[in-house]
């Protein structure tokens, strides 16, 4: 997704920021039409995620196949401070980071529900760093379904890329 000035000619982040909720973490919700959970901003009959749109603003274009990653957890939040980009890969990294904090503080974890976006996103980091069981803590499945994933054995509709 190529951004240009041309496609968003009025958003400016004050204006953005204007229409949020400014939480005490200093999010910005954005209290407009939600997506899941994320921000949404429609234009031309386009669908577009706002939190892309504002890390855009502040950071510049992505790299290809780049998300706007939240350091925050806050799919509504739309405060660039909070926003960067990254790959899907990165994303991955950055919640076993948050979970393994999460544990630290004896908070109970995230389960994110398993679906195909998850799948690729163990497939992408299999070998590159956190073990399977990091993986099946992080998704709240089993080390078996994590391996049979990454083999390919589970989830066989998923293509790799
Ligand atoms: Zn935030």
């Amino acid at each position: 997704m190529v951004y240009s000035t041309d496609l968003f000619p009025v958003l400016k982040l004050e204006e953005l920021k204007a229409n949020c909720f400014i939480t005490p973490n200093h999010c910005w919700e954005w209290q407009g039409t939600r997506r899941k959970n994320y921000a949404a901003y429609t234009h031309d009959g386009k669908t577009f995620g706002l939190h892309r749109i504002t890390c855009w603003l502040a950071h510049g274009e992505p790299s290809e196949g780049d998300n706007a990653l939240h350091s925050c957890d806050n799919r509504a939040c739309i405060n660039p401070d909070h926003l960067r980009w990254g790959s899907q890969k990165e994303n991955v990294l950055d919640a076993i980071q948050r979970n393994r904090r999460r544990d630290c503080r004896g908070e109970r974890n995230g389960r994110a529900k398993i679906n195909s976006d998850v799948v690729k996103a163990i497939r992408a980091i299999a070998g590159t760093g956190p073990t399977n069981m990091q993986i099946a803590e992080l998704y709240g499945i089993s080390n078996q379904m994590v391996s049979r994933i990454i083999l390919g054995e589970a989830w066989v509709s998923v293509e790799n890329r």
